[in-house]
């Protein structure tokens, strides 16, 4: 079938209402979650092939994120489902009133390189959950995890109702001629402006979930053992190719030195010579090339060592950046953080309020008062106080960017929320009625009506 042909027939299959039955989609949830477990040894070898990432991270990062979000649908699906009743009021006595979630219909999920499952699965999944059909384009660029993906789902499910389409900006440009119910989109905040363009011809609701620079400050306070060895480990993970990972780090200039020493120890603890199983490749060339272009070699604090061939950049610390630096000028996506001292606080906020709101922000502090500050003064998606990136591991956060970091947020209820549509409904029995509201308008009714609102 070609890409009209399985748009029109998941139009069909939405309209015989067998989607809107929460016994066929819990059924459908634990589908999935056997096809893949039977399947992991496939995923990681597709991913290893693609990657050079190994089983644990593979499963840390990828099946375990999965597997809890399809239990945490299959757990609370009934419950979300069901129609929820809501105070009515006196203007509408005796009513009821009441709000029922229905699937918006026919969507399609374009899922981004960096996390090719998680990130393309998990918003399939719980679009499935909601009771809408599937259309998921995966990135083109790691090739075997796509091609893993697509047998998996293209050979276990009827294509009128999960789909997984591979290509590239060919068959997505395809995709977005049509009309969906919905489209979410994960990837760069240059395509989410293509996407939303491309929806916006047929009014199609969009969740974009984009990326930009997460910034994360070091407070003198902190304790700054703990705090690299939680900010190398979610820096570094899948090489830095994470759209959550710390980009740079604000550090008070008092500790300046000793933070970086103690990184410095930790990237060793880390990622020595001995555990190079546990770190990954570049995704490719392009982005190998562009990583190593940002590397301020006069700036290296410890790492900046690369080989092309292997697509290997090892984990980099630059000092003395400034914000004019052209590492500071895009998302480094890459295994290279940049350190910048600040004296005053008050400046630090102020230079991240120039920049675009971003996906992320982690504050490493023991001090509330500071803490409170910078959180009420950015507007970012999500964050963490004294941790990184770990606050998307928890489905009761809503995960989303802010501005041009993202639209829309999922995980748990508010994927849930993300795919469906909130009927509202007001019922209305037969055996009473007040004249009031109808005419002839009188004074009197003028008189009572204004003092039963006012
Ligand atoms: P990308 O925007 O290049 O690609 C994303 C998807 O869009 C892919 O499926 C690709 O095939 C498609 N695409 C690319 N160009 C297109 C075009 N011109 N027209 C239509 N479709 C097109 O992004 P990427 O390189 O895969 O991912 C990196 C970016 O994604 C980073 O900015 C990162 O921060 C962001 N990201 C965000 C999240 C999040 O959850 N917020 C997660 C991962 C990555």
């Amino acid at each position: 079938m070609n890409i009209e042909e399985i748009i029109i027939s998941q139009r069909a299959f939405f309209s015989t209402n067998q989607t809107k039955d929460v016994n066929f989609r819990l059924k459908q949830l634990k589908k999935i979650k056997k096809l893949l477990k039977d399947n992991e040894d496939l995923i990681y070898k597709a991913i290893y092939d693609d990657f050079r990432k190994s089983k644990f991270e593979t499963y840390l990062s990828e099946l375990s994120l999965v597997y809890h979000e399809i239990n945490t649908l299959i757990k609370n699906l009934k419950k979300w489902s069901k129609p929820k009743s809501v105070y009515t009021g006196l203007t509408n006595f005796p009513a009821k009133s009441y709000i029922i979630p229905e699937p918006l219909g026919n969507t399609l999920v374009i899922g981004a390189w960096n996390y090719p499952y998680q990130l393309s699965l998990m918003p399939a999944i719980t679009a499935l959950a909601a009771g809408n059909t599937v259309i998921l384009k995966p990135s083109e660029l790691p090739k075997n995890s796509s091609k893993a993906m697509a047998k998996i789902i293209n050979e276990n499910f009827n294509s009128n109702y999960f789909c997984v389409i591979e290509g590239g900006i060919n068959e997505t440009t395809q995709l977005l001629e049509h009309r969906f119910d919905k489209i979410f989109f994960t990837g760069s905040t240059n395509v989410g402006k293509i996407i939303y363009q491309a929806a916006a011809k047929h009014l199609a609701p969009v969740t974009l979930e984009l990326g930009g620079k997460s910034p994360t400050f070091v407070l003198a306070d902190a304790n700054l053992k703990m705090t690299a060895k939680r900010m190398v480990w979610a820096k570094f993970l899948n090489a830095g190719q994470t759209c959550v990972a710390p980009d740079y780090v604000l550090v008070e200039k008092s500790i300046e030195k000793e933070f970086l020493d103690v990184l410095k120890n930790e990237i060793e603890k880390q990622y020595s010579q001995e555990n190079q199983d546990n770190y990954l490749q570049i995704i490719n060339t392009k982005n190998f090339e562009r990583l190593n272009n940002l590397i301020d070699t006069t700036k290296v604090f410890c790492g900046g060592k690369s080989n092309k061939e292997e697509r290997y950049i090892s984990p980099t610390i630059l000092q003395n950046v400034s914000f004019n630096d052209p590492i500071m000028q895009d998302e480094i996506f890459g295994p290279i953080l940049p350190v910048i001292p600040f004296s005053e606080l008050d400046t630090a906020i102020t230079m991240v309020k120039g920049k675009p709101k971003p996906l992320s922000c982690y504050i490493y502090s023991k001090n509330r008062k500071k803490i409170k500050k910078i959180l009420n003064e950015i507007s970012f998606g999500g964050g963490a106080i004294n941790d990184s990136v770990m606050h998307l591991t928890n489905s009761n956060l809503p995960f989303g960017g802010v501005g041009l970091s993202g639209v829309g947020n999922y995980h748990g209820k508010d994927g849930f929320s993300t795919f469906s549509h909130y009927k509202s409904i007001l019922d209305k029995p037969f055996w009473l009625e007040f004249n009031l509201k109808y005419a002839p308008y009188t004074k009197l009714k003028m008189k009572i009506m204004s003092w039963l609102i006012e």
